[in-house]
C-alpha cells in the first residue's frame, strides 16, 4: 500500500512567509520549517517535549513555537517563487510510517524547490536512511538532546518508557555519517537539563571527533510537559558552552585545554588574544545547526535573553556576549 501524505504542519513563521497566516514577516528567516502531521502525539516521550506521549500540551507545539497544519497541496501551491529561504527542515514525530511520510513529503517538495532538505528524525535503519537520501534529503539530524548517557535515559530513554537508548542514538549518528557523509549529519543538545558544563563540553568534543556537527538549544520549559517547572540555563553558562562548541567546530580547541574552576564553570586554556580573535565575529553566539538555518526565536522570547541570535550580531552585542562568557 502506498501511503500518501495529505496534511503537514508548518512553523508559524514559515506559514507567515508563505502567506498562509497573517503576521509580521521576518527578514532573517532563512529556513522553511515543516513537521510531519498525525492526529495523535509522538509515540516517544521526551520529558521536555510538548509532542511527547505523556504531555498534556496542545498538539500544535514544538519547543515554544506553534505549528498549524495544512493540506499539503495548499502548502505546495503557496510555495514562494522568490524567497530568502536557503534550506528546508522537516521535523518528524516518532511513529511506524514516518519514513514513508518523509519520502512522500520530499517528493512533493521537489516539485517546487531544489533547496537542501534536512530531516530531524529518531534512529532508523540504514535502508531507511538510503531511501530518504534517494528521495532528495541532503542532511540528517538525530538529536541526543541530553549530554550524558544517564541523563539521556532519564529524559528520553528507559526512565521515560521508550525504546530510545544512548548507544543506539550514537550508532545511528555513525550510520547516518556513512550514508550522508561528513558535514551532512548533526545532533542537537539541550543545555539546562541537569548536565554540568564540563559534561556538555565533553559530548561536544566527542561529536566533532566523530565528524558530527552540534546544534545547541537552551532548555525552555513548555506548559504541559514533565519539565514544565524547570528553569532555563544561566546565560553565562550557555555562553561558555557556545564558545566550546564554536572553537571545537573550528578545530582550535582540544579536550586537554578544557577545564573547570571550583564552581564547576568551564575554563579554557588558550591565549586570551586567540580566543578574542576567534569570538570577535560573534558567530559563536548565533544559531547553530545545518548551514543556512537560523530558527528565529525557537527557544528565545523576543524580549530576550537571546541565547542564540538568528542573525549576525552587532558590535555591541558581540562585546556583551563575550563579557557574558566570563572567560576573558
Ligand atoms: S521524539 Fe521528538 S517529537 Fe517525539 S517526544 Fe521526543 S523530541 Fe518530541
Amino acid at each position: 500500500m502506498i501511503l500518501v501524505v495529505e496534511r503537514v504542519r508548518l512553523s508559524i513563521g514559515t506559514a507567515i512567509e508563505f502567506g498562509l497566516e497573517t503576521g509580521t514577516s521576518d527578514p532573517y528567516f532563512t529556513t522553511a520549517f515543516l513537521m510531519t502531521y498525525r492526529d495523535s502525539k509522538c509515540e516517544s516521550n521526551c520529558a521536555f517535549c510538548p509532542q511527547a506521549r505523556d504531555s498534556s500540551s496542545v498538539s500544535d507545539r514544538l519547543s515554544r513555537i506553534s505549528w498549524p497544519d495544512y493540506d499539503i497541496d495548499k502548502v505546495i501551491g503557496a510555495w514562494p517563487q522568490r524567497s530568502q529561504f536557503r534550506r528546508i527542515c522537516i521535523q518528524t514525530l516518532c511513529y511506524a510510517s514516518v519514513v514513508e511520510d518523509v519520502v512522500d513529503i520530499v517528493r512533493r517538495l521537489r516539485e517546487v524547490a531544489q533547496l537542501p532538505i534536512s530531516v530531524a528524525i529518531h534512529p532508523v535503519d540504514k535502508d531507511d536512511l538510503n531511501r530518504m537520501r534517494g528521495a532528495g534529503v541532503t542532511n540528517i539530524g538525530i538529536a541526543l538532546d541530553a549530554s550524558t548517557p544517564s541523563l539521556f535515559e532519564e529524559i528520553k530513554g528507559k526512565r521515560r518508557a521508550t525504546p530510545y537508548r544512548w548507544d543506539r542514538h550514537v550508532n545511528a549518528l555513525r550510520e547516518a555519517l556513512e550514508v550522508f557523509g561528513r558535514g551532512k549529519v548533526t545532533t542537537h543538545l539541550i543545555i539546562g537539563l541537569g548536565e554540568t558544563e564540563k559534561e556538555a563540553a565533553d559530548v561536544i568534543q566527542m561529536m566533532y571527533g566523530m565528524g558530527i556537527g552540534v546544534g545547541l538549544f537552551a532548555f525552555t520549559s513548555v506548559r504541559g510537559t514533565s519539565l514544565e517547572s524547570s528553569e532555563p540555563p544561566s546565560l553565562s553558562s550557555y555562553r561558555r558552552i557556545q564558545v566550546v562548541r564554536h572553537l571545537t567546530s573550528k578545530g582550535v580547541l582540544r579536550s586537554k585545554e578544557i577545564g573547570t574552576d571550583d564552581n564547576g564553570r568551564l575554563t579554557i586554556d588558550i591565549e586570551h588574544k586567540s580566543m578574542l580573535s576567534a569570538l570577535s565575529s560573534g558567530e559563536a553566539f548565533q544559531v547553530t545547526g545545518c548551514e543556512g538555518c537560523n530558527r528565529p526565536y525557537y527557544n528565545e522570547r523576543p524580549r530576550g535573553p537571546m541565547y542564540n541570535y538568528p542573525r549576525p550580531l552587532n558590535r555591541k552585542e558581540v562585546l556583551a556576549a563575550i563579557k557574558e562568557t566570563q572567560l576573558v
